[in-house]
C-alpha cells in the first residue's frame, strides 16, 4: 500500500501559498518531512487527516480516493498534532476508553485494546493518574496510544519532538520506530535528527515546495567528498560566505563553524568532513534560496 499525494495546492485567504503543487508517493515505513517552521508541513499533514479541503489536486491511500471519502479515511487514520490541547483532569486509561468508544471499537474488544495501547506506549503503571499531571512526554505517549486506535494504516505525527527533554524524546522516537513496520507513519519536523534516526524515506519542503525526495542515507553518502569545513573568527566570516558557497555556519565553544560545499578543495584551510543530514539540509535549502550554486 501508498500514499499518493498528486499536484496538491492550497492558498490562504491572506494570500499565502502552504502548498504549491505538492506531489509525493509515500510507501510503508517511516517517512520525514523535512522544513522549517512555516514551510507548509502542518497544512500538509491537516490535508492529509481530512481537517481542511486543499484548493486542487489529489491523495490516494492505497485505493482509496481520500478527498472523496473523509469518513472512510479517518476511520483508518491516526493523527497526533503539535498540540494535543487541553489535558482534562481525567485517569488516562479512562479517557483512553472514551477514545475507543469514539472510534467505534466494539465493548467486548476494548478492554483488551486498550490495556495492549497502555502497555506499549509504556503508560500502564500510571494509568490510574489524572492526564493534567503527566509529563510532555507521557502526553505525547499517550497521544500516540489515542493515535493507534483501531489499527490505522497511516499514521501522521506533526512535529512530535519540540517540547521534550532529552531522554523522553529518545524514548517517544523508539516508540514511533516500533509503528512503521505494518503501516505508513509520516513524521513532519523541523529536526534533522529526527529523520536520520527513524526514516528510511523523506523529503524536504519549502515555501510550499517540495525540493527534494530521497533516502536519508544515500542523499548522504553523495555528498560525500564535497563538504569542507573551516573554523573562522567572526570578522572572517563575511569574506568567507563572499567567496565560497557556505551551506551552513554554527557556534561551536564560541568559534565560527563553517560548511562549505566544493567538488575540489576551497583552500587549505579547508579540511575534508564526513556530511551528515544537516549538510543534504542546508545545502538543498541553500540552492532554493539562491545563497548557494551546487554543481553535482
Ligand atoms: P509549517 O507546519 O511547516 O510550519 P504551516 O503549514 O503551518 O507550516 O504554514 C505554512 C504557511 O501558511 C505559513 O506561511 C503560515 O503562516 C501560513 N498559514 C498557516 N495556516 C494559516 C491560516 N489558517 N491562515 C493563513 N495563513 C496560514
Amino acid at each position: 500500500m501508498e500514499l499518493q499525494i498528486r499536484d496538491l495546492s492550497k492558498t490562504y485567504g491572506n494570500g499565502v501559498h502552504a502548498l504549491n503543487g505538492v506531489t509525493l508517493t509515500i510507501p510503508l515505513g517511516m517517512y520525514g518531512l523535512l522544513g522549517p517552521n512555516g514551510a507548509g508541513k502542518s497544512t500538509l499533514m491537516r490535508t492529509l487527516a481530512t481537517l481542511q479541503e486543499p484548493d486542487s489536486g489529489s491523495i490516494r491511500l492505497g485505493a482509496l480516493d481520500v478527498l472523496r471519502s473523509k469518513d472512510e479515511m479517518r476511520r483508518t487514520l491516526g493523527y497526533l498534532p503539535q498540540e494535543f490541547g487541553v489535558y482534562p483532569n481525567v485517569r488516562a486509561e479512562r479517557l483512553l476508553e472514551h477514545f475507543a468508544v469514539l472510534k467505534g471499537i466494539p465493548r467486548r474488544a476494548r478492554k483488551e485494546v486498550v490495556e495492549a495501547l497502555l502497555r506499549q506506549t509504556n503508560l500502564w503503571n500510571v494509568r490510574r493518574e489524572k492526564l493534567d499531571g503527566f509529563s510532555g512526554g507521557m502526553r505525547q505517549r499517550f497521544g500516540v496510544a489515542v493515535a493507534l486506535l483501531g489499527n490505522p494504516k497511516l499514521i501522521i505525527v506533526d512535529e512530535p519532538t519540540a517540547g521534550l527533554d532529552p531522554a523522553e524524546r529518545v524514548r517517544f522516537l523508539n516508540l514511533l520506530s516500533e509503528l512503521g513496520e505494518n503501516s505508513i507513519v509520516i513524521l513532519s519536523t523541523h529536526i534533522v535528527e529526527d529523520v536520520v534516526e527513524l526514516c528510511s524515506r523523506m523529503a524536504i519542503i519549502d515555501r510550499g515546495e517540495i525540493l527534494l525526495e530521497a533516502e536519508p542515507l544515500r542523499s548522504v553518502a553523495e555528498l560525500r567528498g564535497r563538504i569542507w569545513r573551516r573554523i573562522v573568527s567572526r570578522d572572517e566570516l563575511p569574506e568567507v560566505e563572499r567567496r565560497h558557497a557556505v551551506i551552513s555556519t554554527r557556534l561551536l565553544a564560541g568559534r565560527t563553524v563553517v560548511h562549505v560545499y566544493g567538488v575540489a578543495s576551497p583552500g587549505n584551510e579547508f579540511e575534508l568532513v564526513e556530511p551528515g543530514l544537516e549538510d543534504v539540509y542546508f545545502s538543498v535549502m541553500g540552492r532554493h534560496h539562491g545563497r548557494v550554486e551546487v554543481v553535482s
